[in-house]
């Protein structure tokens, strides 16, 4: 963890004006981030009702501070003009940071990265919010691969106090330097990690819900395991985690980790986590998984 005033800070170019590509779950939730703590931020997507959803959750989160009078309603009527919502790259020239969280899609996020590259200045920053796609990967169609590096966020962004700062092997200091300030500003806690499968966060993920995977697939009863590790001291156990991420998520995750470690995270046939998978049941995003959801 790079404290502040760090190598990687003391250089950072200033971060004013972010962009977010993407009004999803991740890019609603970095947009709403950065408006709270006083980055303005354009929110762009393909849809409008994308970019409604979007502004939607984040109305209702900075309601929810002014719930906790933690905000005044005039205060979150200014951090909400911090968010401008769009559906064009009409003001991308002037932007000094982008987080690029479209679809999990490499072709669609080539696209994307590529056509954005082209619009703003050559100093801007372009940033991925990938989960499981290389940074070495998505920085071979681009002019300017040192500008580029992973911001890695957690769902929900605003309540996961990391982010994964992801160094591609032509990515410049100054890059970096730039993401670690701008994760700070968000009030975020960032590191700076090598490109691998599953950067930091998931390759202790993985194997901790392969090993929860096995003790279901030999007839352990998952509540049961859940209530153990919240005893443990875990804010949740395994199979709730799983629901809240995702099986769909977390199949699609395990696959990329077991083809870059196959010695590790290669198994034989289906594990627990694929079966509930097969039978649709992908956790809350469909209100069922291990447990149900209303
Ligand atoms: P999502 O499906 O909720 O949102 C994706 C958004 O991208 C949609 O609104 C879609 O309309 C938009 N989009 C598609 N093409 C676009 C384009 N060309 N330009 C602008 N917008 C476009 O997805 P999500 O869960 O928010 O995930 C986004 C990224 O974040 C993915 O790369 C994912 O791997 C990563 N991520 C997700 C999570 C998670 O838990 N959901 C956590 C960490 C990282």
């Amino acid at each position: 963890v790079k404290k502040k005033g760090s190598k990687y800070e003391k250089q950072a170019q200033p971060v004013n004006q972010t962009a977010v590509l993407g009004a999803g779950i991740m890019g609603g939730g970095i947009a709403y981030q950065s408006a709270s703590k006083g980055t303005p931020i354009l929110m762009k997507d393909i849809k409008d009702d994308a970019i409604e959803l979007g502004l939607k959750e984040a109305r209702k989160l900075f309601a929810k501070q002014v719930e906790r009078k933690k905000l005044t309603t005039e205060q979150m009527a200014e951090k909400l003009t911090n968010i401008r919502p769009t559906l064009s790259y009409g003001d991308f020239g002037n932007v000094d940071l982008v987080v690029e969280a479209v679809v999990e899609n490499p072709k669609v996020k080539d696209a994307v990265l590529t056509e954005v590259e082209g619009l703003v200045s050559e100093n801007t920053i372009l940033t991925s919010n990938t989960s499981t796609i290389s940074i070495n990967r998505l920085a071979q169609n681009l002019k300017r691969p040192e500008n580029f590096c992973g911001m890695h966020f957690f769902n929900p962004v605003h309540r996961m106090p990391l982010v994964e700062v992801i160094r591609g092997e032509k990515t410049s200091d100054a890059a970096v330097a730039a993401t670690v300030a701008y994760a700070r500003a968000m009030g975020k806690t960032p590191i700076v990690v090598n490109d691998c499968p599953g950067f930091l966060v998931n390759r202790v993920l993985f194997p901790y819900f392969g090993g929860f995977s096995f003790l279901v697939e030999q007839g352990a009863d998952f509540q049961h395991v859940d209530k153990v590790m919240e005893k443990f001291g875990w804010p949740m156990g395994p199979a709730y985690l799983l629901d809240v991420v995702g099986m769909d998520t977390a199949v699609h995750a395990n696959d990329v980790m077991a083809e870059g470690f196959p010695d590790r995270m290669a198994r034989d046939g289906k594990t627990a986590i694929q079966v509930m998978y097969d039978n649709e049941r992908l956790g809350q995003k469909n209100d069922k998984g291990f447990y149900a959801y209303e």
